[in-house]
């Protein structure tokens, strides 16, 4: 019930109940709420290949769907595309049904019927998932991918929820972090080669790594050539999301210390969004920076947009889109704005049906314009009060997907975090996680790196060796 409506309160006299019972070769389950009734006979989870924990899942997600429905009609609750699937990472079920045999005409129904989706959502994931899947190994744990994080910023955006310090406030820890950050990224190569592991893609987030200029980011390039990348490497993305730390001095250190992707991210190609939001940078920049970036031969960039930004609609996300055109980038990255702190109280819902009416219509037409570019799309992830109850979809030319964002986001491969922020993810043989992440605090994570690397390596060590 909180997850559908986080903030609502209930007052007296008034009950939701939900009951379920097995009966007649089928799962029953009742919902009520003021008068309102909503029953469902299940029988397609008495098929063999579902198990016992599949069942009690099931079970959850019947009441799930009646409460949705009875609040629906009680209270106006907006419908949504996505409907009882509130998580980060839908494609994770849909995989594991595809591993365990569910053919994907199936599974619509399945998404249809069990999880409410909409039609549009489940060929979406349907689609996504048959594209990501030759990328998963039949190994998680060989070859594995790096993430360095820079936890550094020219400025911190309104929206941000990422480890960003700013440059002017924490510029005096740079140097301390990065010398912390050079000894993890040595000591961790020794051991990727003492235990034979190929990296397949490096990604150097953040923050934003190119915060760092100069011979300080030639450095830092040098060394995750010569320590992270491995025979196997196949991509090694940049973050290089603020145009205005792009010159072309920077780019060319870039092409140089061997970037493959880099994504420069305009957000909006409207110039007073881009104020409101704290971004610093104008229009220009990011024509500048993308012309600079393909004059030095960089071979693939990304640009990441946002729908929903403060005052925006459709006409300012189809003209950022007709600018981004004119630029001609690789890959596009469609978010919709998560609101930190959005209210869901009753009286809010008419409001929020509207901003998913059009949030909708702005995530449609983005998908037009990818499409149009011959891009399709190869990831996606949702995040928690996201506008309209929306999604934030990858898409990318034929050949050109980000290793690295499908690794990321589908956790079936074991991915080691260096540097600020991150997280690193092992990954064990049935798929099951464990997580660390690194301070984000850059002076934190110094003090780390000097008192407890040993007992990181030796945690990472016995997780390598154990799959043997
Ligand atoms: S550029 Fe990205 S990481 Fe940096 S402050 Fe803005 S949103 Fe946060």
């Amino acid at each position: 019930m909180k997850s559908l409506a986080p903030n609502a309160s209930f007052g007296p006299g008034k009950v939701l109940q939900a009951r379920y019972a097995w009966e007649d070769g089928a799962l029953v389950v009742f919902v009520s709420l003021e008068g309102e009734e909503w029953t469902y006979r299940d029988t397609e989870i008495l098929d063999a290949r579902y198990n016992q924990a599949d069942r009690e899942r099931r079970i959850k997600e019947r009441v799930r769907l009646g409460i949705r429905r009875v609040f629906e009609r009680v209270y106006g609750l907006a419908e949504s595309p996505w409907g009882i699937l509130t998580g980060v990472r839908p494609l994770k079920m849909v995989h594991s049904m595809l591993d365990r045999g569910f053919p994907p005409e199936e599974l619509r129904e399945i998404l249809l019927e069990v999880y409410a989706l909409s039609s549009r959502k489940a060929d979406l994931l349907l689609e996504v998932a048959a594209r990501q899947r030759p990328y998963f190994h039949p190994d998680p744990n060989n070859p594995v991918s790096i993430y360095v994080g820079i936890p550094f910023c020219p400025t911190r955006c309104s929206y941000c929820s990422f480890a960003a310090y700013p440059l002017e406030t924490h510029g005096h820890l740079l140097p301390d972090f990065l010398k912390a950050l050079y000894v993890e990224i040595g000591q961790v190569g020794s051991l990727l080669r003492e235990l034979g592991l190929q990296v397949e893609a490096v990604y150097l987030g953040g923050g934003t790594p190119t915060t760092v200029q100069g011979d300080q980011l030639e450095q830092l390039l040098q060394a995750i050539q010569k320590y992270l990348v491995t025979a196997g490497t196949k991509e090694f993305t940049v973050e290089a999301g603020r145009p205005e730390t792009l010159s072309r001095e920077t780019l060319a250190i870039l092409k140089a210390g061997g970037t493959q992707r880099i994504c420069i991210n305009p957000q909006t190609m409207h110039e007073p969004t881009l104020q409101l939001i704290g971004r610093r940078h104008t229009v220009e920049d990011v024509r500048r920076a993308f012309t600079l970036a393909r004059e030095v031969g960089i071979p693939l960039i990304n640009m990441d947009v946002i729908m929903g930004l403060p005052g925006e609609e459709l006409s300012h996300v189809r003209s950022t889109l007709e600018e981004l055109a004119r630029l001609g980038p690789d890959n596009l990255t469609v978010h919709s704005l998560a609101l930190k702190r959005a209210s869901r109280l009753k009286k809010d819902w008419e409001r929020e049906r509207i901003a998913q009416e059009q949030g909708e219509a702005m995530v449609e037409l983005a998908r037009e314009y990818a499409l149009g570019w011959g891009m399709s799309p190869y990831y996606l992830y949702r995040q928690r009060h996201i506008l309209g109850d929306l999604e934030n979809v990858g898409y990318a030319r034929e050949g050109t997907a980000s290793i690295y964002n499908i690794q990321m986001m589908e956790e079936r491969q074991s991915i080691i975090a260096l540097g600020g922020g991150g997280v690193t993810k092992l990954v064990a043989s049935d798929l099951s996680l464990v997580r660390q992440a690194n301070p984000k605090c850059p002076a934190a994570y110094a003090a780390q790196i000097r008192e407890g690397l040993g007992e990181r390596l030796e945690w990472l060590r016995r997780h390598f060796s154990s799959r043997y």
